[in-house]
């Protein structure tokens, strides 16, 4: 049996990326604080951002926050909660500010201000021209404001627990009362009393072979959550970044097109054109991600399979290249030998941005149906649907979300657990957590963890990624539950204690089964065509019955049930998406 330990904090943090290191510097402050994060805080995948980081600052150009919130609410296909894009771009300018005093090291204009740039679906005056709304640090924005918190947390004596493994939430008479996590280095389990948690576990783009993801982005507190018979909101909405390497879905970007690159097809066309004839090549990503599939579809793909289309930089001086895109120009000699001075790169859509998540209010705090919600527990960042994305992220708009969310859960936990009590933790509170290990470890099944998720990635990529129909989600679902039954027979080959990383992977992969599974089933009942989901047998958008959140729920005997909920709608109406 392995060790068991107990803590107890008023805070408990899970995710230590930028939305859980935001959180912290405002709970720990405040009250007893621990977080807790599966990587090393500086290794979460917000490092990994390039783009920007959006706010209404107006200092290149005139702007404001109210058509900062318009177009995310376009972008997002109108399935946004208005409520929440309102106070995402109000406060956009204030979380910008706040990083720069914490030393956040911005490009700056000749005159000193924070520069800004021009990003996919940001436009002036409600979409009559692209705006510069993005604040970067190169094409390290995510990598600095990573750092930036990070530092910061030490700085403020922030204590971290580093690669543990959350893996069971504990709820007590329906309140949050902390969680369970897994020691990677000693196998040791550790039960974390808490008043309140905070959910900042990020995204799950491993669900699809094609992604931006890392490696890690396996979803746990989704499934967490969602094995606690708690809701998922529209987990079918994902998004597809345009810009991918070709074959490999390493990202390049949208501050390439930001900076004036061009997506070609083999015939040199300036294609956007047609698609987006206001915005072009900077409309937002599902329209972009689709434009690229439609140009491959009709034969009008380059390389030798005619399998991509081709992001021009070359007609861009050198200066700029190497001081706004030097990593990701990198990125293309590195990874396909191209030299992004002279030639144009092989890209294609990548599995980036899951829109859906843990449905939360702009308090941060996590729903358990359409409108009540869990005493005691928070989340904020990708693994959150509060919703500011609806079913389309526009780019930047993702750093900013863990900036202001993180913030506002991080405030909200510490002033919950200042005024109530421990409820209390149920007895064996590890048991679930012991009996997922012992299950593993002492499991004699004939099953790999790696082919199973060969299987699940492929049938993703092939039946839910830009194009979907009822057929091709149907068979995604039915691969998914024959992958379900092999994966009770899976067994790994590490037994030990120490590192184990094999346990973990498998853990994490029935997580993303779980997952893959709600968005088909989401995906298979919206009939309808929005955002990052596109269905070609309902290619229209249907706003009379489809205008609503999908909320799925776990059964007792793990059916999916499906509900649906109201989109808050402030002072936008739905009108005809044109860019
Ligand atoms: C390549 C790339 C480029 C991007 N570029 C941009 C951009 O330019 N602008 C923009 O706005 N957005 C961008 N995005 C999106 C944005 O970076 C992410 O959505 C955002 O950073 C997510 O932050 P987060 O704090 O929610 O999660 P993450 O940064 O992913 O952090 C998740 C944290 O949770 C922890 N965790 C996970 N599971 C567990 C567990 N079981 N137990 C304990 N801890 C756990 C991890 O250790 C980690 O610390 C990009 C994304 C990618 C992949």
């Amino acid at each position: 049996m392995p060790q068991v330990h107990q803590h107890n904090y008023d805070v408990v943090i899970v995710g230590a990326g930028g939305a859980g290191m935001r959180a912290a510097l405002e709970s720990s402050s405040r009250v007893r604080t621990a977080v807790l994060t599966k990587l090393y805080p500086t290794r979460s995948h917000t490092g990994a951002a390039q783009g920007g980081m959006c706010a209404a600052l107006a200092n290149v150009e005139e702007d404001n926050w109210e058509w900062h919130t318009f177009d995310t609410v376009k972008g997002g296909d109108y399935l946004v909660d208005q409520d929440a894009a309102e106070v995402m771009c109000r406060e956009a300018i204030d979380a910008v500010i706040d990083l720069e005093k914490m030393g956040l090291p911005f490009n700056r204009t000749p005159e000193g201000r924070i520069d800004q740039r021009r990003f996919g679906g940001h436009t002036r005056n409600h979409g009559e021209a692209a705006v510069r709304r993005s604040c970067f640090a190169a094409d390290r924005t995510g990598h600095m404001i990573l750092q930036t918190l990070y530092q910061n947390c030490v700085k403020q004596d922030v204590q971290f627990f580093n690669e543990f493994y959350v893996l069971d939430l504990i709820v007590q008479d329906g309140h949050a009362a902390g969680a369970v996590a897994y020691e990677l280095a000693t196998g040791d389990i550790h039960v974390f009393a808490a008043k309140a948690v905070i959910l900042a576990t990020g995204g799950f783009g491993k669900v699809f072979k094609t992604t931006s993801n890392a490696h890690t982005l396996t979803g746990d507190g989704m499934g967490i959550i969602w094995r606690k018979g708690l809701p998922l909101e529209d987990m079918e909405f994902f998004q597809f970044h345009p810009t991918g390497l070709a074959g490999l879905g390493i990202l390049l970007s949208e501050a390439a097109r930001g900076e004036g690159g061009i997506l070609r097809n083999a015939d040199g066309e300036r294609f956007m054109e047609r698609y987006a004839p206001t915005i072009k090549d900077l409309a937002p990503r599902d329209i972009v991600a689709r434009s690229m599939a439609n140009e491959v579809r009709e034969g009008r793909g380059a390389g030798p399979e005619k399998d991509y289309v081709l992001l021009d930089l070359t007609h861009l001086p050198r200066e700029q290249i190497d001081a706004k895109l030097p990593d990701i120009t990198e990125f293309a000699r590195t990874y396909l030998g191209v030299e992004p001075y002279t030639e144009p790169v092989p890209v294609y859509p990548t599995a980036h941005y899951a829109m859906g998540g843990v449905p939360t209010n702009i308090r941060a705090e996590v729903l358990g149906n359409n409108t009540e919600v869990v005493p005691g527990l928070y989340a904020a960042g990708e693994v959150a649907c509060v919703s500011v994305h609806g079913s389309n992220r526009l780019g930047t708009n993702s750093l900013l979300d863990i900036n202001v969310f993180g913030r506002r859960a991080g405030i909200a936990a510490a002033e919950y657990a200042a005024t109530h009590s421990h409820v209390g933790l149920p007895v064996g509170a590890q048991g679930t957590v012991t009996a997922m290990v012992s299950t593993l470890l002492e499991s004699t099944g004939t099953e790999r963890v790696a082919t199973l998720r060969a299987k699940m990635q492929s049938t993703m990529d092939r039946n839910a990624q830009v194009y979907r129909t009822d057929a091709s989600l149907k068979q995604a679902e039915e691969d998914i539950a024959a992958l379900k039954q092999r994966y009770a027979n899976v067994s790994i080959s590490d037994k030990g204690k120490r590192f184990n990383s094999d346990l973990l992977e498998a853990i994490e992969l029935g997580f993303l089964l779980d997952l893959a599974e709600v968005l088909v089933v989401g995906a298979r009942a919206r009939n309808e065509s929005r955002g990052g989901h596109f269905r070609e047998d309902y290619p229209n958008r249907d706003d009379v019955n489809f205008m609503r959140h999908t909320m799925a729920y776990r059964e007792g005997d793990g059916a999916i049930r499906l509900d649906y909920k109201p989109v808050v709608q402030t002072r936008y109406q739905p009108m005809e998406r044109k860019y």
